[in-house]
């Protein structure tokens, strides 16, 4: 909407005669209802044109009416008139002139802290529906009861503590009592700092801490959007369903979502369902590389050797294969990747080797190494292969010659 003005009712003139001259009101401001209600205060005053007196600022005037830390801004602004051309309005904030919302936006957000409370609200193993309630908590869109009273309903006590307080985003989340004695349980252990601080700023406060590995990373990321998750359940559940509020409950549905969310993430170490033995699991959790070196031989003389593998997101999942041709000087003849569409592991691998022969059949190699790392055997491959390339290749399923190079988490007791 448009924000109207006081004062003089033009804001520009072609400086003309008097019978040609042309006054038009150039400035406006803009704003949404948001911005309004945030800064009911605004006004827009026009001053009078009497700042601009032959091409020059008339700076008595400009320190009269002018905010006192905006007048050197404006008499460091160069104004050249050209008589000859009419007046243009142009955006600054973009390199063409024209106005942009994107440029709009870039030159008022906040950014920094932004981009790092949106990439904690979300991750791959963490439900949809508590990052978005997290998400929705942290920029007050979410109908409690004070946000209904906007709408004519009367703000009600809240619906979690003994000694209920006000039906806040605040309170519900962080302020109140309840939800207070929920974050110290899971903080403390953690050694994070629990007094006051705004909603926001606590969560950022989580996210802030460094971490020691990566499960102590993933529980600094997840614990608080399960506790405000749990603690949102809890209200509605009372609130809806008639339940208790109970610490002891949601303390429990937070430690069961970590729980999940590690199992899923860290399916080999063996979890406790305990928080107080969870934590001190991790603390001891330490991250283990295993590099082993792997050597690639030249075929001998009139040989190619081909070297394939197959991979599977999951098992089974989507799978994909790989592979490379090189002759015995080492020099590449062909390599090729393909998506296999959905598959098991073992199922890739053939399919990886199957490809790489048809290759070398196509191309009229008969004499081929063929070299894989996984634990196919020979016999396996065979009875899958077709019947042409049976006399084609020699098989050397070896692991030694090949690489593994695998990073997991373990634990440590
Ligand atoms: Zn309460």
């Amino acid at each position: 909407m448009d924000l109207g003005f006081n004062g003089p009712k033009f804001t520009w003139s072609n400086q003309r005669g008097i019978n040609s001259r042309i006054w038009k009101r150039l400035d406006r401001a803009m704003v949404n209802d948001k911005w309004l209600q945030d800064m009911p205060h605004t006004n827009i005053t026009h001053l009078p044109s009497i700042f601009m007196q032959n091409g020059q600022w008339n700076l008595t005037k400009l320190n009269q009416l002018a905010p006192q830390n905006m007048v050197h801004k404006i008499l460091s602004t160069q104004i050249q008139l050209q008589q000859e051309h009419s007046d243009q309005a142009v955006w600054t904030l973009s390199a063409t002139g024209l106005f942009s919302v994107s440029s709009a936006w870039n030159s008022i957000r906040t950014t920094r802290e932004e981009t790092k409370i949106n990439t904690y609200t979300w991750h791959k193993r963490i439900p949809f529906k508590c990052s978005f309630l997290l998400w929705s908590a942290i920029r007050g869109k979410l109908p409690t009861n004070e946000r209904l009273a906007s709408f004519g309903i009367e703000p009600g006590i809240c619906y979690c503590c003994k000694s209920p307080g006000v039906d806040t985003i605040e309170h519900t989340f962080n302020t109140g009592t309840f939800a207070k004695k929920v974050w110290n349980y899971f903080a403390v252990s953690l050694g994070i700092q629990t007094d006051q601080l705004p909603l926001r700023n606590m969560i950022m406060r989580w996210w802030n801490t460094t971490h020691t590995n990566e499960a102590h990373k993933l529980i600094l990321q997840s614990t608080p959007i399960f506790i405000c998750w749990n603690l949102w359940k809890n209200r509605c559940s009372k609130k809806y369903g008639g339940k208790q509020s109970s610490i002891a409950r949601v303390k429990f549905l937070v430690m069961l979502d970590t729980f999940k969310l590690l199992q899923i993430a860290f399916p080999y170490i063996t979890w406790p369902l305990e928080w107080r033995r969870l934590y001190t699991l991790i603390e001891n959790c330490f991250h283990d590389t295993k590099i082993t070196i792997v050597q690639w031989n030249r075929p001998p003389d009139e040989w190619v050797k081909i070297n394939t593998d197959g991979s599977a997101l999951n098992n089974p999942g989507s799978i994909g294969a790989g592979g490379i041709i090189r002759n015995k000087n080492g020099e590449l003849i062909l390599a090729f990747a393909t998506p296999l569409g959905e598959g098991t592991n073992n199922q890739a691998e053939v399919e990886a080797t199957i490809l790489g022969l048809s290759w070398c059949v196509n191309l009229r190699y008969n004499k081929v190494i063929l070299e894989v790392d996984s634990q196919l055997r020979g016999s396996s491959l065979r009875t899958k292969t077709k019947k042409n390339m049976e006399p084609l290749y020699q098989m050397r399923a070896s692991t030694h010659c090949y690489s593994t190079h695998s990073s997991q988490m373990y634990s440590h007791s």
